[in-house]
């Protein structure tokens, strides 16, 4: 048995409650675990046609062989399915930190593959080998944190749950899975409501193999913690230091008076030099990040994270001023709040009442479930009430009940009744906010062109959130979200252009990486197209994929720079390969594991077509908004102080990408001669046979 792998997947049939075992490795092992897992899952068993809350849908847990196994930043679990918040309901991949992946582990399971619908609410209880579906009635119409301890007054306090909410229940499409309260995985919540799924709860008693000896496994980790920086991969301090050559705009918030003021004591974290990796764990003050120098130090509790993560990027706030609208006044999350609170307002709030609106949103969406998809459901809605667009398609009477003295106020009393709103699809507004953006395109024509047009929506297509677009690195940041199905969640290239470092240094260790220093660009001063371009946006994607299959952190991962300075600042593109053969022993060289990641960024693709039954990838899915073509005034494409892409130089930027990736230049879609190198032919075969193979 290879190391970080338990061998087993577990399979639950909710429609006939059965429950089996599958050997992980025999069925997966080319698709790694995670999201490839995942992916390949949905490949083999789910038809063209099927929407995604069919009980043919399938619903996976993919956890790889690195989480649970102390690889830095290895606690991610890939939530892989057809999305419902995508107009076209195609394949995509929410994740989550905290601890429920390793747990899953422990417990002497891979990852989990769902099926079919249950004919009453259940919840999945594993308890090592002892897996149980069991009644959910009570837990039903629960918010996730009476969900969560209710399972654990059960199976224990050191049991992990992955639970979804109200919204999840009420099939509101953005909708998300939580685990331990604020870990979460956007978008597919309500696949879990479809299949009257509220929880899973884990509890894990075993241990994951590692292959390699322990002192080498000792020295391996010990050897790679100094090249990691800041939460992002920010290799140098966000504010001058005496200990550091440069500084810039990375998440390395620390500094003297950084407190976490609300911790008893108060407690500075200082400044938090690259050499001492005691403090690591310390460099990003998130609550700084999140919510300005003076919100975060008031009201941060601590910096938590995930499993096996030194970094740290989770935030805990404690705010007493919640406690009146009847929410705990102890909040935690990632992204704290950020998604909520500012954008629904118009002007944005600012100072306390945006700290309270935050946190009252952070509270009631993590209770709910409900997801607003990276703060557009806030756009949308401001733009809407700008355009008159409310007035125009709700009813009368729904439009005059709407508490518009509250939201002139910016209380949180509106933050409660909308929520609630969304929460249960209560009206026209609520129904349309619970859908989400992409399908608010469908319902309004207005919002369609607005989110093609209008720079500040920042939707990308189809209605999906832009991710880290052209402002991160120009056509490498447009041509990562050409291909995914939900927002693109790459934080390849935004980490390795947001670390700090000097653009001449960027440049030199982008001509190692990607064979030409005209790879990397400043932001705001896009250069025209090069090979070196694509071979960024393509080693972009495939460590993206690899991330999510390993399953460790592209939110600080991979470590290309580093803020080591006797190494030049240079990192260690091998890390990767180095842990994944070190865990399992299976040796894999750098150039072996980017196979694997086009294999699992192909399979990818060939769903992407199977499920929008089209061939023409380039034409018809891999589109670039308006928005991103609409230069300033007084700007021309190529000068500088925008991140505007020039037509002619984008289809070249599609040419070299898809030339780099093996597909066929003429739609963006796989070759045959890829498929059967990457040991797919399978694939080429059921794409032939479907006519969605030209190549
Ligand atoms: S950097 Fe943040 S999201 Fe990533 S593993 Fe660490 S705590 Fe989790």
């Amino acid at each position: 048995m290879a190391g970080g792998y338990t061998g087993k997947t577990l399979r639950v049939d909710l429609t006939t409650g059965k429950i089996t075992a599958e050997d992980t490795l025999a069925k997966y092992k080319d698709y790694i675990g995670g999201a490839g897992l995942g992916y390949k899952v949905l490949w083999d068993e789910v038809p063209a046609g099927t929407k995604a809350w069919d009980p043919a849908n399938r619903l996976i847990f993919g956890v790889g062989p690195l989480s649970g196994t102390g690889a830095p930043c290895g606690g991610r679990v890939s939530v892989i399915s057809l999305w419902p918040a995508s107009q076209f309901e195609l394949p995509a991949v929410g994740h989550m930190g905290g601890h429920w992946g390793p747990e899953l582990k422990f417990a002497g399971w891979d990852s989990i593959i769902i099926q079919g619908k249950a004919n009453a609410p259940s919840w999945i209880s594993i308890q090592d080998n002892k897996v149980e579906i069991r009644d959910a009635k009570k837990l039903w119409g629960q918010g996730i944190f009476q969900a969560t301890a209710a399972i654990c007054a059960d199976i224990g306090n050191d049991c992990h749950v992955a639970a979804i909410g109200q919204a999840g229940e009420n099939l509101v499409r953005l909708s998300n899975v939580m685990n331990d309260r604020s870990h979460s995985a956007g978008g597919v919540g309500s696949v879990m409501g479809s299949k009257n799924l509220k929880a899973i709860g884990v509890k894990g008693t075993g241990a994951l193999k590692i292959s390699m000896d322990k002192n080498a496994w000792r020295d391996l980790v010990n050897g790679y913690l100094p090249l990691m920086g800041c939460n992002n991969q920010g290799v140098v301090p966000s504010t001058p230091q005496a200990w550091a050559e440069f500084s810039g705009s990375t998440r390395w918030t620390a500094q003297k008076g950084a407190f976490w003021g609300r911790a008893t004591p108060p407690f500075d974290v200082g400044i938090c030099p690259a050499d001492d990796l005691n403090k690591m764990g310390l460099r990003t003050h998130k609550g700084i990040q999140d919510h300005g120098f003076e919100m975060g130090v008031k009201y941060t509790t601590r910096i938590g994270g995930c499993f096996g993560c030194p970094i740290r990027c989770h935030t805990a706030m404690d705010n007493p001023n919640l406690e009146q609208f009847g929410v705990s006044r102890f909040q935690t999350n990632t992204c704290n709040g950020i998604s909520h609170g500012p954008g629904w307002y118009d002007p944005a709030p600012t100072g306390e009442k945006l700290m309270l609106l935050k946190q009252i949103g952070s509270a009631l969406a993590d209770d709910y479930g409900w997801w607003s998809d990276y703060g557009q459901s806030g756009r949308d809605f401001v733009y809407m009430k700008k355009k008159g667009l409310f007035e125009k398609y709700l009813p009368a009477k729904e439009y005059a009940a709407i508490p518009w003295k509250l939201w002139e106020a910016q209380s949180p009393e509106f933050s409660q009744w909308l929520y609630k709103t969304i929460t249960y699809k209560e009206g026209e507004l609520g129904q349309a906010f619970a859908d989400g953006p992409e399908w608010m395109e469908k319902r309004y024509p207005e919002m369609k062109e607005a989110h093609i047009k209008e720079y500040e929506l920042q939707s990308w297509k189809f209605g999906m959130a832009k991710h880290h677009s052209t402002e991160a690195s120009g056509q490498v940041g447009a041509l990562i979200n050409l291909m995914r199905n939900a927002h693109a969640q790459n934080h390849t290239h935004s980490n390795f252009q947001g670390s700090g470092l000097p653009i001449a240094l960027k440049k030199e260790i982008g001509a190692e990486l990607f064979g030409t220093p005209d790879a990397v660009d400043n932001n705001n001063d896009v250069k025209p197209m090069n090979a070196g371009k694509a071979r960024f946006a393509v080693l972009s994607m495939i460590y993206q994929d690899l991330h999510d299959s390993l399953t460790l952190c592209n939110w600080t991962q991979p470590i290309w720079a580093s803020p080591v300075k006797e190494r030049k600042y240079r990192g260690d593109p091998e890390a990767e390969a180095k842990f994944f053969s070190a865990v399992t022993g299976i040796n894999k060289t750098r150039g072996d594991l980017e196979l694997d990641g086009l294999r699992i960024l192909t399979l990818f693709r060939a769903l992407t077509m199977r499920f929008m039954n089209e061939a023409d990838m380039r034409n018809k899915h891999d589109l670039i908004p308006e928005w991103a073509f609409t230069y300033p005034k007084d700007k021309e494409p190529f000068t500088s102080g925008h991140a505007k892409m020039d037509r002619a130089d984008m289809e070249k930027a599609k040419d070299m990408f898809y030339e780099q990736l093996g597909y066929d230049a003429k739609t963006g879609a796989p070759t045959r001669a890829l498929l059967e190198k990457l040991n797919m032919k399978s694939v080429a075969d059921e794409l032939e046979s479907t006519k969605l193979l030209t190549v």
